[in-house]
Order: structure tokens, then sequence, then C-alpha cells
């Protein structure tokens, strides 16, 4: 639900009111066969409370991975691992977390800051003000639409 504040506050209301689109989407299929084939030597999908991490390293502290098709539009699971970040920080105060691009070779740090906790305490303030709405907020056009399952529902 924090993913879907960032990307739209239309979409986390469909999605917690259990309206689903019938599709067909490439990227999900994609998506998983990433998760399936890449970095198979690590544990594998942690799941904890509501958070599954895609695997988990200890060091000197501890990093929570999330593993993505494409660094392009990541606003949705940079949040989704400070939400991790955020919900776990009292159990481990060194905790960080890791954006992987497998198909680009890339990695993206990820550090929970005291400007990214007290937005966070908001987010999750506002979350169920949006989810209990008598109808979904209004459609209004951003880029993620195109990729967006409810895109032919809002036609913008
Ligand atoms: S198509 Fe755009 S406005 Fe509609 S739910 Fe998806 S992201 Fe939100």
């Amino acid at each position: 639900m924090v993913q879907y504040y960032k990307i739209c506050h239309r979409e986390l209301w469909f999605f917690y009111n259990q309206i689903n689109m019938n599709y067909n989407n490439d990227d999900i299929d994609i998506g998983k066969l990433i998760h399936k084939n890449s970095y198979s030597r690590e544990n594998k999908e942690i799941k904890l409370d509501n958070m599954v991490f895609d695997y988990v390293k200890s060091n000197n502290g501890l990093t929570i991975f999330e593993v993505k098709k494409s660094s392009s539009l990541t606003i949705g699971a940079k949040y989704q691992l400070y939400y991790y970040l955020y919900s776990m920080r009292k159990l481990n105060p060194n905790i960080t977390g890791e954006l992987v691009y497998p198909k680009e070779r890339k990695k993206e740090k990820i550090i929970l800051t005291d400007k990214i906790i007290k937005e966070m305490d908001k987010i999750l303030e506002d979350i169920p003000k949006i989810v209990q709405l008598d109808k979904p907020p209004k459609a209004y056009k951003k880029k993620y639409c195109r990729k967006c399952s409810f895109f032919e529902l809002c036609m913008v």
C-alpha cells in the first residue's frame, strides 16, 4: 500500500477495495522470471509480518534487498524498501536497504533518514483515510499510467 500511495492514490483505493482488472501483463511475468533466476545463491523471500524481503545479508548491520526489473519508475519500490527499514528500525538500528537491477547490473543503496521517517509517519496516517473514501480518488495522468492495469478504466 505504501508503494501505491507513492505511485497513485486511486490505484491504492482499488487495491484495498479489491477491485482488479483482468490483464496479461508481460512486465509481471518478466519480473517473476528475474526473481526466479537472479541471485539464486542468496537466501530468498523472507516473510516477516506483512513484509516479504527478496533476500537479506548480515555484515556489520543488516541489509534488505529488493530485486527489480528496471531502474526506471522505481519510486514505489524505493518506498516499499523505506517501509521495511522503517518497520525494522527498532529491532536493528543498523539496517539498510539495496535496490538491485540484475538486468542492468546496477544497485542502489537505500538509507532511512529522519526526513523519510517523518514522511513515513505521514504516509501511514494518510493510507487509512484514502482507502476508506466512498469513491476512488480522481484519475490524473502520470508517467506510470501506461503500465498500469487500470489504464483503460481511468482513460487518462
Ligand atoms: S491508470 Fe493512472 S490514474 Fe489510473 S489507477 Fe493507474 S496510475 Fe492511477
